[in-house]
């Protein structure tokens, strides 16, 4: 489970988040909605130790995650722009997460640098877990080939499965079918809430398609301007919005 209480961000004079408090269970999906800039990635970078939080406190899996940087968190955030390394193929890229599960953050950068194609530096039981999860994404005749050699849904595939192959114990993602075409998309929905499903662990998704938000999510979490407005199940949100900027959001003003 994953619980956060009261984390605030402020950037110089700007109250950016001011006070966001959210509990999610250990198989939920919460969507996590609003208008731009109202501090929704900012709140998934402090989650995945991308950014410090001023103050609150953020607990997953019992663990306290202030206290731990980002390689420790055990937390897999998959981004708009997908974030591939260029220069590595999908397999490689696949297994950086596992093949730098063991090394400090100085031993890192050369390994990455150093896995370049034809080199067999995937060991076997890397290998081995890179193409289980790559034939479960469906990708894995795409394995030799490199992040410029693919389309946009085959990328975000690959971003999705370098994500899920260390079975992370809590996911975020930020808008991360942005990119694709409306067809791709629909279908893509299904995949990532079967692969949270399977993980069994919170995700936090945010989301601009309310109808992302309406058929993924357990539970919407509406945000505006550095505050959470509302948390409840999708119906609940539309159907009874809590808050005028709620109703504004999902477009049902009453
Ligand atoms: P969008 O839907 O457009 O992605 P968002 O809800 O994800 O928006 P954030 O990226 O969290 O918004 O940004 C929230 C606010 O914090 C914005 O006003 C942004 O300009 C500001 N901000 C974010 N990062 C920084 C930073 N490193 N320094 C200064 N201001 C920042
Ligand atoms: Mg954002």
């Amino acid at each position: 489970a994953l619980s956060i209480t009261n984390v605030t961000k402020s950037f110089g004079d700007n109250h950016i988040l001011k006070g966001i408090s959210l509990e999610a269970e250990a198989g939920e999906f919460i969507a996590l909605v609003g208008p731009s800039g109202c501090g929704k990635s900012t709140l998934l970078r402090i989650v995945a130790g991308l950014e410090g939080a001023d103050s609150g406190e953020i607990v997953a899996g019992g663990r306290d995650l202030t206290r731990l940087v980002a390689a420790e968190r055990n937390v897999a955030m998959v981004f708009q722009s997908y974030a591939l390394y260029p220069h590595l193929t999908a397999g490689q890229n696949i297994a950086v997460p596992l093949a730098m599960r063991n090394l400090t953050s100085l031993q890192r950068l050369p390994m990455i640098g150093s896995m370049l194609p034809g080199q067999k530096a995937i060991r076997k039981d890397i290998l081995r877990q890179v193409t289980d999860m790559a034939r479960s994404l469906k990708i894995d005749h795409l394995l030799d080939r490199k992040p410029g050699q693919m389309s946009g849904g085959q990328r975000q595939r690959v971003a999705l499965a370098r994500a899920m192959v260390r079975q992370p114990g809590l996911f975020l993602m930020d808008e991360p079918l942005s990119n694709l075409d409306a067809n791709l998309r629909v279908h893509a929905r299904g995949e990532i809430v079967d692969l949270h499903r399977r993980a069994g662990v919170p995700t936090l998704y945010v989301t601009h398609d309310q109808a992302e938000a309406l058929s993924m999510a357990d539970r919407v979490a509406v945000m505006m301007s550095g505050s959470l407005l509302q948390l409840a199940a999708p119906e609940v949100i539309y159907d009874d919005p809590a808050h005028i900027e709620v109703a504004k959001f999902v477009g049902q003003p009453r």
